[in-house]
């Protein structure tokens, strides 16, 4: 997604480092922070024998590792399982689904993220990184205080990382919960409203409907999966339907009471939805209030903080990155911003990330997977455009594995590919490819000549290519 940067900095220039001796309280880097862009940054900088200390106050790995990508996909695969278990009769296998057992779903997930915690506190304590546990507070620009322990750095990264929000009116609590709490049930709900039809909710969803929940979904939006290409959200719509997820779109939250045997949450259209549970993922807002940051007079713009496209803040050698600052929050953007402010500050000149290159993949079932611009974004950047729709109908992995689903290409008229969209199964491992073709600006001609290993759900990609080049091969039309 194209990202407005308001805030022109260019004249703000980083100041020049020096490799110094880590000593007790100064560094040549200080990270506030130490979640997916925190920990980037520190094992970069490191590497490139800069001095750094990063400071957490709760769990190294940050969101991603204990609260958000890692847990929620463990769920997801759990979820996966019982699926395969419930349909082996598609495939001639018997199986049934006997039932969750969430303690046990619980475990397996926890075991992932325990060893990847241990492997990245390994790490972390490999590259000599002075660790320091404690809520840290960004005091003056080349100073953060951490109870009362001042380190000075050459040069601080913000990397304070965001929360799940609510709505007015609507305290997390009881039956209320964000995903924080949706990750650690010891059960299965029955009937759950899921308020929000983006990643995060989309996925719980997919889960708690593989687990036999029934699932509501209200977005006020007038579709799922709204920053999606419009065709992602049709698919998935119409998946989600076969799969007995029910979802209301275009439709307002009113207001939610709980009480001891359930919630009631009620649409403006005056409709009352009954369930156990309601899951509030109506998105994460910036971890910034309570930092220091706007007493230290950062930029910032309803808690996002402002930089330019070099991440630089408008305080000289203060810089922020991942989730705080606007644009996708994403780990993987957050990791490579780390890794740019890193090699920045450690005077290499990377190049500036092009934020409309990142992929974007929502592991729900079937999967969204999508880089580079949306149609919409496409004709406004580019004029004229041509597009194509390639069902996986006609791919034999797909079949093989089932799934429905399509590919939708966006190229520039006589240029290159600007945007892959897909749905369906699996889709999310051919995001690689679709990376290389929209960020190297690849012809579909291209693309068309390259051979794909057959059976694969990759050359559903490559037909798609063909397609557009204007020779598709298994092709009805
Ligand atoms: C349920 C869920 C699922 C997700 N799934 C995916 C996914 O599949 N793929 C994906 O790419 N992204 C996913 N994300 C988003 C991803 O987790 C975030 O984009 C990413 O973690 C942001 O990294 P960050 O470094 O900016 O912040 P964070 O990971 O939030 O890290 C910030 C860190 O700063 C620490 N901190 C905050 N304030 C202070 C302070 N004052 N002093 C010291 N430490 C402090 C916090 O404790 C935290 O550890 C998901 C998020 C959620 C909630």
């Amino acid at each position: 997604m194209a990202v407005a940067r308001n805030y022109d900095l260019t004249d703000v220039c980083p100041r020049s480092i020096s490799v110094t001796e880590t000593s007790a309280s100064t560094a040549d880097l200080v990270i506030l922070g130490g979640g997916s862009g925190g920990y980037a940054c520190a094992l970069r900088a490191a590497q490139l024998g800069l001095s750094v200390v990063l400071v957490e106050k709760d769990k190294l790995g940050g969101t991603c590792l204990h609260r958000g990508c890692i847990p929620t996909k463990a769920l997801l695969q759990a979820a996966e399982v019982a699926d395969a278990a419930r349909d082996g009769h598609k495939f001639g296998v018997k199986t049934a689904l006997e039932g969750i057992d969430m303690g046990g779903v619980n475990k397996y997930k926890d075991g992932v993220v325990a060893k990847m915690f241990k492997g990245l506190q390994g790490l972390v304590s490999s590259r000599g990184i002075r660790y320091v546990e404690g809520t840290g507070k960004f005091v003056a620009p080349d100073t953060v205080d951490v109870d009362g322990q001042r380190y000075t750095g050459h040069s601080i990264v913000l990397a304070t990382g965001s929360y799940a929000k609510s709505l007015p009116d609507l305290e997390i609590g009881g039956r209320f919960i964000t995903s924080d709490q949706a990750l650690n049930l010891d059960f299965v709900p029955d009937r759950v409203v899921v308020l929000g039809g983006g990643v995060i909710g989309v996925e719980f969803a997919s889960v708690w409907r593989s687990f036999g929940a029934e699932v509501t979904v209200v977005e006020a939006l007038p579709r799922l999966v709204p920053a999606e290409d419009d065709f992602c959200s049709k698919q998935l719509e119409r998946a989600f339907r076969r799969r007995g997820i029910t979802f209301k779109t275009g439709v307002r939250f009113t207001g939610a009471t709980q009480s001891a045997s359930g919630v009631t949450v009620s649409l403006e259209s005056g409709e009352q939805l009954e369930a156990d549970l309601l899951l509030i993922a109506v998105g994460r807002g910036p971890n910034t209030a309570e930092a220091g940051y706007a007493e230290a007079s950062l930029a910032m713009d309803r808690g996002f903080v402002l930089t330019d496209e070099r991440l630089r803040t408008n305080l000289p050698g203060v810089y922020a990155l991942g989730d705080i600052v606007p644009g996708l929050q994403l780990a993987h953007r957050g990791f490579a911003q780390g890794i740019f402010l890193a090699e920045d500050i450690a005077g290499r000149t990377p190049a500036p990330i092009d934020e409309d290159g990142i992929p974007r993949v929502t592991y729900c079932e079937p999967q969204v997977a999508s880089v580079g611009l949306t149609e919409t974004l496409a004709k406004d950047r580019h004029g004229d455009i041509e597009t194509i729709i390639y069902d996986l109908a006609g791919n034999g992995r797909s079949q093989i594995l089932q799934t429905r689903g399509a590919i939708k290409l966006v190229r520039a008229k006589n240029g290159p590919v600007v945007g892959v969209h897909m749905v369906g199964d699996r889709v999310g491992e051919l995001i690689g490819e679709a990376q290389l073709i929209v960020n190297w600006e690849a012809y579909p001609e291209d693309v068309a000549a390259l051979v794909h290993a057959h059976p694969t759900q990759n050359e559903a990609l490559g037909e798609a290519h063909l397609a557009l080049a204007g020779k598709p091969l298994h092709a009805h039309g």
